[in-house]
């Protein structure tokens, strides 16, 4: 299982900073989606992806 944040990981096609939505770019306030390589998507992105993530295809998980 891949649900803990490394803020130490670099590099990859995912980079994501803080809580922003990768897709739309907006600061995230409620409910934050990521996938393991970190890319973070508001709520409405990701079920626009159907828990997809863009960039890598993973299944994006809710963070806590
Ligand atoms: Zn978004
Ligand atoms: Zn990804």
């Amino acid at each position: 299982m891949h649900y803990k944040i490394i803020s130490n990981v670099r590099g990859g096609l995912c980079m994501s900073k803080d809580n922003r939505c990768l897709k739309c770019s907006s600061s995230i306030k409620g409910l934050a989606y990521s996938c393991v390589h970190h890319c973070t998507y508001c709520h409405s992105c990701a079920s626009k992806l159907q828990m997809i993530c863009l960039n890598c295809n993973g299944k994006l998980t809710k963070k806590a």
